[in-house]
């Protein structure tokens, strides 16, 4: 079952990058785990996948026991991220993608300067907003050459990529703009990676240069939904 949808994603994965002419392995595929049990994350590492996305450091503390044996597979953070939960974030993932104020990187760099073994944090990307919605984490773009410079500054950083989450449309050429200013605002910064596309855009994400893909639901399915009387659909 979950072969079969991996085996999709793949195909899909392929189609679009050979489209752009790009391989196969210049697309790192993130399998999002959030509410999910850990065994969801044990099942797609037998199957090959390596790199795991969880959007919430409570949520991961809680299953990190359980994969810790999975000694390759890589954990990124990629929702939110209060400055108050550094420490942990950093000693739970091997990338933050969401890190968003000078704050929460000096932070981090602290942590790492430091050095003590329980620290597991390696890359950081940078969110940025690209849509106007209030709700929405992230730096402006306006304010991104600022946070660069300050990330840039911290000398334990590895500053790997941008990310971005368009508004959410069920069409995916409504995601293209966003994808597009996200890759120029990379190039124009000297930045290489770009994390974005989920399971209902990830061609047009491909298309326009996205090194990781965070894709859930094509793979497993609805989110199970807490506090809810009905019958899960996955
Ligand atoms: C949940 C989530 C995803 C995965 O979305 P799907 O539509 O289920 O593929 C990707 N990125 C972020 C930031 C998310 O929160």
């Amino acid at each position: 079952m979950l072969e079969d949808k991996l085996d999709k994603v793949e195909q899909r994965i392929a189609k679009a990058a050979a489209r752009a002419g790009r391989t196969r392995d210049s697309v790192t595929l993130i399998a999002v785990t959030k509410k999910f049990a850990p065994n969801v994350i044990r099942e797609a590492f037998l199957l090959g996948v390596r790199d795991f996305g969880e959007n919430y450091v409570q949520e991961f503390q809680s299953k990190d026991d359980h994969v810790a044996d999975l000694l390759e597979a890589r954990f990124h953070l990629i929702g939110h991220l209060q400055a108050n939960k550094s420490r942990p974030a950093a000693e739970l993932f091997d990338v933050i993608q969401t890190v968003d104020t000078p704050k929460l990187a000096q932070r981090l760099n602290g942590l790492l300067v430091k050095g003590d073994g329980e620290i597991r944090l390696k890359e950081v990307m940078l969110e940025v907003k690209l849509s106007g919605e209030e709700s929405k984490e992230g730096v402006a773009p306006a304010d991104l050459p600022a946070l660069i410079d300050a990330v840039r500054a911290c000398s334990h950083i590895q500053l790997t990529g941008l990310m971005t989450m368009p508004p959410f449309s069920n069409k995916p050429e409504d995601s293209r703009p966003y994808f597009q200013q996200l890759a120029e605002l990379a190039r124009a910064n000297g930045i290489a990676g770009l994390s974005m596309g989920m399971s209902h855009d990830l061609e047009v994400a491909i298309e326009e240069g996205a090194t990781h893909i965070r894709v859930g639901t094509a793979l497993f399915g609805a989110r199970p939904k807490p506090k809810t009387t009905e019958p899960e659909l996955t």
